[in-house]
Formats: structure tokens, C-alpha cells, sequence
């Protein structure tokens, strides 16, 4: 691939703006802030290592939009992360959380680092240096960090701590997806499946699929493509296919999900891992199988257009952000698969976020009952909002989503105007 050809996601991200900016009769002059991220913060983070080295890593927090609400989004541990991808991924922030209607704007975080070869003491520090970098930024009404990829519970335990021992007192609503015992919100941690699994329901219902029928393949068994496997499994649905970074596994009559979870806690990985009727496949011929619903739920740039050409699903639900590239896009569109975009099929993580965050300022907390039910209602909510748009402006599902979602973010920033 050329320098000229890099794959860009920020680009990615601005094409599907200025097309859903186009579709709603917006004028440059209505949207054009929304083209450029708010603040771009980069931090060099060294660390002491166990050795006694010391290794500078390089962070990145970027806030794209703060006109609906204080900024919210993930921070992701991995060596690909850089300046373009964060800032891609704060704007997918923006559009999410105005999509599903919830009171945010948009931010993304990440460190250029693979935390698999890091010890626990190593990744602490880590953490904790970064959250000290970008302290100015965060607070639970200005910025408000998640995990992400290779991003958990305990790591945001730790940004929790290190921002409270900053400030003097304990400062739970900082950052969402804490441990439990810290003011995490239950189900959190299953949201992104759990919402990934609610849309997954609603669209085969209007693509007229039978999901007790259905075929589903999986790319990704981490935190989100792991939970919406088991949910997809235990409402008697035929998973078919799941992979991780180094495999996949595939058997046409379905998988036992609940014994791959547990190979895959003590193994931490899915290699090597045997059944009656399991065979190996990679990454790309996951992506190309004979099946009516795909969910992609790694990374971005999974479905690019040489992928686009040889898929067979009906219909894709993105749990990861980003994995369908632009021109990928347009293929599936000429195919007739139905996309449901990121920015509203993965939602399910922020939504949980946004109650862990009320029920913090509140200090009341909520059974787990409630958070299922109020996630239900929101991604269905939206979901039928998104829908009934493409089908009235005979756009995409992703035309539509971003449209539902411009559509606010303008309107919130016309009504407050531009400062001075
Ligand atoms: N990292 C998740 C996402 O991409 C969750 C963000 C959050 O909860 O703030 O949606």
C-alpha cells in the first residue's frame, strides 16, 4: 500500500460525515467545527521497568466534541494506536453518544504500547503516569475515561485512584467501568455483547431472518465479541464461528461457546482448542463464511473491499468501531447486506457507562435488573429511530445513524453558539 493509500480513519470517519451532512441539506458552514477535533492532547509516558530500565511509551487523549455534555470515551492499550486512530475513534465517540441520545460528547484515549508484555507492577505504572499526563483534561464534568481494547476494570481502578489521590477525596464519577467495589455499575462489563446482542435480535427481525435458525460467525472473542457469543449461545442461537487474534473455530453445526470461554480463561487463547467437528480457520475466511449474520468485534480495517467482494452474510453488525473500511462499505451497500453501523450497534458500552456515571453523582445504585431494562430501551429505542430514517430517506443504516446523530450535535451547538 502507498503513503497516499495508508489507511486513514479519521478520513474514513469524514466521509460518511460530509455524506450524512449532504443528506440532512446541511451547509459546510452548519457542521464544519464537527470536522476537527476539539482538543488533541499527545504525552510522552515514561516508565521505570522491572529491570530497572526506564521505557518512554507514547500516550494520546483526544476530546472531539463537548457541546451535548462532558467528553466520554475508552482507553486503549495496543502498539497500532497513533494520532489518527485516536482521533477517529473520539469523533465515533461523539456520534455515539448523540445516536443513542445520551448527555456526552466525544473522547478517546490510548497508549502506543502492547500491555501483554508488561508485568502488573509495569502496567500500574504505566497507568497511573499517563492518567498524572492527561490529569488536566479528565473530570467527571469535563472528561470521562472507559476501557477499551486490552483496557479493564482494574486498570480503571487505578485512573480512578491516581486522579483521586490528585485531588484529595475519592472521585468515583470519573471514569466508568471501575470495579464493583469502587462504584463500577452492574452489567458494565457485559454491556457492548449485551447491546450487540439486543440489535442483533431487532434487525434480523426486520431481514426476516428466524434466529432460532440462524448461522452467526464472530471475529473477536474479548470483552465484547466473547459476551455476545455466550448470550448469542445461551438463547439457543447456532454461533458457527468465533475467533481471536491468532484463530478461528468453526463447526457448521455450532459451537460450544460455554467450554471455549473456559479454555480460552486458562489458555488465554483460542489456539488450540479441539471438539468433534471444530476445525481451524483464519481471520479472513471468518469473515467470508456462509452465514446469515456476521459480527465483526475486534478492530477497525477487518472489512476491507478485497474482503467486502467474498462476503456472504446477510447481515453485519459491527461490535467493534470502525471495521468496515468506506469503500468496503459501498460494496456491501451494491450486495445488499444490510450493515448495522458501530456507532449504534457497539452503544451498548457507553449507555451502561452513562448510568455508572448517574448512579456515581447520585450515590444510589441501581439492581441489575434496572440497568438490563433501561439498555434494552435505549438500544431499541435507537435502533428503531436509525431504521425507520434509512428506510424514509432510502439511505444506509450508517447514513442514517450518523444523520440521527449530526442532526443533534448541530442543533446543540447552533443553540449555544460559537464563543466569543
Ligand atoms: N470503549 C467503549 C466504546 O468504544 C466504551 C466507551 C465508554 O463507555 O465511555 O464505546
Amino acid at each position: 500500500m502507498s503513503k497516499v493509500e495508508k489507511y486513514n480513519p479519521y478520513q474514513e470517519m469524514l466521509q460518511v460525515l460530509d455524506l450524512a451532512a449532504e443528506k440532512l441539506g446541511f451547509s459546510l458552514n452548519d457542521y464544519n467545527t464537527l470536522r476537527y477535533p476539539e482538543r488533541e492532547l499527545k504525552v510522552a509516558v515514561p516508565v521505570e521497568m522491572d529491570d530497572g530500565t526506564l521505557k518512554v511509551y507514547t500516550g494520546y487523549r483526544i476530546q472531539h466534541c463537548s457541546s451535548r455534555g462532558p467528553c466520554k470515551g475508552g482507553i486503549r492499550f495496543h502498539p497500532n494506536v497513533d494520532l489518527d486512530e485516536v482521533k477517529a475513534l473520539s469523533a465515533w465517540m461523539t456520534w455515539k453518544c448523540a445516536v443513542v441520545n445520551i448527555p456526552y460528547g466525544g473522547a478517546k484515549g490510548g497508549i502506543e504500547v502492547d500491555p501483554s508484555l508488561l508485568s502488573t507492577r509495569e502496567l500500574s505504572r504505566l497507568t497511573r503516569r499517563y492518567t498524572a499526563a492527561i490529569l488536566p483534561l479528565l473530570g467527571p464534568e469535563r472528561d470521562i475515561p472507559a476501557p477499551d481494547v486490552n483496557t479493564d476494570a482494574r486498570i480503571m481502578g487505578w485512573i480512578m485512584d491516581t486522579y483521586s489521590m490528585f485531588k484529595g477525596y475519592a472521585v468515583p464519577g470519573v471514569v466508568t467501568g471501575k470495579p464493583i467495589e469502587i462504584g463500577g455499575s452492574l452489567g458494565r462489563k457485559e454491556a457492548t455483547g449485551r447491546g450487540v446482542s439486543i440489535v442483533t435480535d431487532e434487525i434480523a427481525f426486520r431481514a426476516g431472518i428466524p434466529l432460532q435458525k440462524a448461522r452467526i460467525a464472530v471475529q473477536g472473542f474479548g470483552n465484547v465479541g466473547g459476551t455476545a457469543s455466550r448470550l448469542f449461545y445461551e438463547k439457543g442461537y447456532n454461533v458457527v464461528a468465533v475467533s481471536d487474534v491468532n484463530v478461528g473455530l468453526y463447526n457448521e453445526k455450532g459451537l460450544n461457546i460455554q467450554e471455549i470461554e473456559k479454555y480460552q480463561k486458562i489458555n488465554k487463547t483460542l489456539s488450540g482448542y479441539t471438539a468433534k467437528g471444530v476445525c481451524e480457520i483464519t481471520n479472513e475466511e471468518l469473515l467470508c463464511l456462509d452465514v446469515d449474520i456476521l459480527v465483526p468485534a475486534a478492530m477497525e480495517n477487518q472489512i476491507t473491499k478485497d474482503i467486502a467482494v467474498n462476503i456472504k452474510a446477510k447481515v453485519i453488525v459491527e461490535g467493534a468501531n470502525g471495521p468496515t473500511t468506506t469503500e468496503a462499505d459501498e460494496i456491501l451497500n451494491e450486495k445488499g447486506v444490510i450493515v448495522v453501523p458501530d456507532i449504534l450497534a457497539n452503544a451498548g458500552g457507553v449507555v451502561v457507562s452513562y448510568f455508572e456515571w448517574v448512579q456515581n453523582l447520585q450515590a444510589i445504585f441501581w439492581d441489575e435488573h434496572e440497568v438490563y431494562a433501561m439498555l434494552k430501551k435505549i438500544m431499541i429505542r435507537s435502533f428503531d429511530e436509525v431504521y425507520g430514517l434509512a428506510k424514509e430517506s432510502d439511505v444506509s443504516l450508517r447514513v442514517a445513524a450518523y444523520m440521527v446523530a449530526l442532526d443533534r450535535v448541530v442543533k446543540a451547538k447552533k443553540i449555544r453558539g460559537i464563543f466569543p
